[in-house]
């Protein structure tokens, strides 16, 4: 099968998808916190998948994007040390892939100015994601940084020359503005040359886990299984989780959402169909959900939880992880901020 690269719903990626020669994958995180089981079905495991199919993987802490939509930028240091762990736990391997915090590449931020001149302030101001960010937010205005947060990872994408980006559904509007700022580059700054390929999205078969609460789960709502919870915590929190009083299990997301939840997040883990895991449930009703559920949960993640116990045990070999993953990025990004540079008539040197 060939992968439709588009934005709207990308297929699951298998070992038997066939990709471009000369694809790419760049994506990242917000060290805002430990990441959570929607991060690891949404995008990790894709990333890893991809990364085992031979493709160069770029994977951004998106640092600065801390401070969009906050104060307080937290236990910064701490946290991007953890999501190095978490990342090595899961499967990423720095041999392979690149993972470097973003405000260490100077060069991407560059990108920014060409790439602002790109869009209007209308395109930025209808955004989805930016205004439910803008919303969820704990300030009263929204910063110049929240609004122009997509052209950021734009340039953080197109800088690492990501084509393919496997990411959650509250990340469309974002690839959307990276697609749109790639063309109209290529139009107004290249002579209608691709120095930029509009990257293509890639949804995994979970592309929005709920939380406890039935909304997305996320970091900053408190409503998340964390990939280093313990096994009770993680028992309790399922046990928790809202469904409804249906007897008889179904797999129907539109009308059932929280069951659905639960059998999608079975399924990603187990790499079965929801549908199947539904079946075999049956009059179980949510307590036999929620135990399956706990059982392939808990067993998916003992491996990474006591892998990622043992990297945290040794802070300098993450930092040295950074600091070859700086190393890399910033060759790639400097190589293209160059053709930039170049493309606009600015290479003096
Ligand atoms: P924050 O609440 O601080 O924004 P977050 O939990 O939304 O944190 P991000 O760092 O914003 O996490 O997102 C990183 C990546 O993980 C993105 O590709 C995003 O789409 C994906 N992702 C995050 N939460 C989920 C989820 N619940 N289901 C699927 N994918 C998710
Ligand atoms: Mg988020």
């Amino acid at each position: 099968a060939t992968l439709t690269l588009g934005t709207e719903l990308a297929p699951t990626l298998t070992g038997e998808t066939t990709l471009g020669p000369a694809e790419r994958v760049a994506t990242g995180d917000r060290p805002t916190g430990g990441l959570h089981l929607g991060h690891y079905v949404g995008t990790l495991q894709n990333r890893v998948r991809l990364q085992d199919l031979g493709i160069p993987v770029t994977v951004i802490i998106a640092d600065y994007q801390v401070i969009t939509d906050r104060d307080d930028i937290g236990p910064l240091r701490d946290r991007v040390r953890t999501l190095v762990a978490e990342y090595l736990a899961v499967g990423l391997d720095p041999e392979r892939t690149v993972i470097f915090p973003h405000s260490a590449v100077p060069a991407l931020n560059q990108l920014l100015v060409p790439f602002l001149s790109l869009v209007s302030d209308g395109e930025l101001r209808r955004n989805p994601t930016v205004k439910a960010e803008a919303m969820a937010s704990r300030q009263n205005s929204t910063s110049g940084l929240l609004l122009t947060y997509p052209v950021h990872q734009a340039a953080d994408i197109l800088g690492c020359g990501g084509t393919l980006i496997p990411v959650g559904k509250d990340q469309l509007p974002h690839l959307e503005v990276a697609r749109l700022i790639a063309r109209r580059f290529n139009d107004r700054y290249a002579g209608g040359e691709t120095l930029f390929t509009p990257p293509a999205a890639l949804l995994s078969s979970a592309p929005v886990v709920l939380g406890t609460d039935g909304a997305k789960m996320s970091k900053s709502r408190h409503n998340s299984i964390a990939l280093g919870a313990g096994a009770d915590e993680t028992a309790a929190v399922i046990r928790a989780a809202r469904t409804d009083s249906e007897r008889h299990i179904t797999f129907d997301p539109a009308r059932r959402p929280q069951v659905g939840n639960l059998l999608t997040i079975v399924g990603a883990l187990s790499d079965r169909d929801p549908r199947d895991v539904a079946a075999e449930i049956g009059d179980g009703g949510a307590a036999r959900l929620k135990q399956v559920t706990t059982e392939v949960v808990n067993s998916a993640l003992a491996p990474i939880r006591a892998r990622r116990a043992e990297l945290l045990a040794d802070p300098s070999y993450l930092d040295a992880v950074l600091v070859d993953g700086i190393a890399a990025a910033t060759e790639q990004v400097t190589g293209v901020l160059d053709r930039v540079r170049a493309a606009m008539g600015m290479d003096y040197l």
